[in-house]
């Protein structure tokens, strides 16, 4: 009996120790060159990923600067209903991009990635023609400015850092020769006068007009250093900048046409208590088509359409 369990244990032991070698060879020869080869795969997947996946990550970065952006706006101004409005159209957007990259991650767990760290610029304002542009909250602020709509605000109210130097926007300016062509091709000569003016720069016109005709005659048509709109780069004085531009046919012509490239004629006739200047001909202001039709159409200055005011307090 003893003898015959000794046999069948020795046997099972065998067995199964041969069993268990097959095994451990079979292991370390098919393992490794099955995880070399799952490796390989992966890391080729890992790179044709990462473009899509940064680009999800910035994409994510910049929603998430909005969105952060627009829960600070509504902290600072619980009263701004547009403001949670908006904050719902622009949720799509971020929400796009949140749910995308949920789904890379679970496929590549290891490739979470920090995020890239969000570096604000002051030195370039978005334009109309930003993709992030559309996403915009009604109100926010950015780097110390404020937007609405998309359209950076400038006025006596709304005032720009010091450090803020755009230069002129590139869009505006193409725009502004598609209607300086345009004009003259009905024989009407437009040109681009004053264009982006730099914080000292502004401030150097103003205390020359000061010292000229004192601070409340030159308040009445010339801005204060940080409120001018010429700081943004996306105003524009054509021809000569008085009253003599005035009734003429390049003035009429401007008024009633530059709205169909982008621009809005920023100080309208008997409108002064409204932007804080007199009526200025020669003064437009870019926004994008979108917005100067809207604004053009409604018949508004850019203070009565957004409801906003424009005095120093
Ligand atoms: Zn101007």
């Amino acid at each position: 009996m003893k003898r015959r369990l000794f046999i069948t244990l020795l046997l099972a032991a065998v067995i199964s120790c041969t069993g268990y070698g097959k095994d451990i060879v079979g292991q370390s020869d098919v393992l490794p060159s099955a995880s070399t080869a799952k490796i390989t795969s992966g890391t080729a997947k890992v790179q044709s990923e990462t473009t899509s996946t940064t680009k999800a990550a910035a994409s994510a970065t910049t929603s998430a600067a909005n969105i952060e952006t627009t829960a600070t706006t509504t902290a600072e101004t619980p009263t701004q209903a547009p403001t949670a409005a908006q904050s719902n159209e622009a949720a799509p957007a971020g929400g796009g991009a949140a749910a995308q990259q949920p789904a890379q991650q679970q496929e590549q767990p290891q490739q979470s990635a920090p995020a890239p760290s969000y570096t604000p610029s002051n030195t370039t304002a978005p334009s109309p023609n930003d993709s992030n542009y559309g996403a915009a909250p009604t109100v926010y602020n950015y780097d110390g400015m404020t937007y609405i709509q998309g359209v950076l605000i400038a006025n006596k109210s709304y005032s720009l850092p010091a450090g803020f130097a755009p230069g002129l926007d590139q869009t505006c300016l193409n725009q502004f020769y598609k209607l300086q062509n345009a004009a003259s091709q009905q024989g009407l000569n437009i040109w681009l006068s004053s264009g982006y003016r730099s914080y000292d720069y502004q401030a150097q016109i103003y205390n020359n007009y000061v010292a000229r005709d004192g601070q409340a005659a030159a308040d009445t048509y010339s801005a204060r250093p940080g409120y001018s709109e010429h700081q943004t780069g996306l105003a524009i004085d054509v021809n000569q900048i008085d009253d003599s531009f005035i009734g003429t046919p390049e003035a009429v012509w401007l008024e009633n046409h530059c709205h169909e490239y982008g621009f809005i004629l920023r100080y309208p006739q008997g409108k002064q208590d409204i932007t804080g200047y007199k009526y200025e001909s020669w003064h437009i202001r870019y926004v994008g088509t979108d917005m100067s039709y809207a604004i053009h159409n409604s018949g508004l200055t850019l203070e009565e359409y957004f409801g906003i005011d424009s005095y120093y307090h």
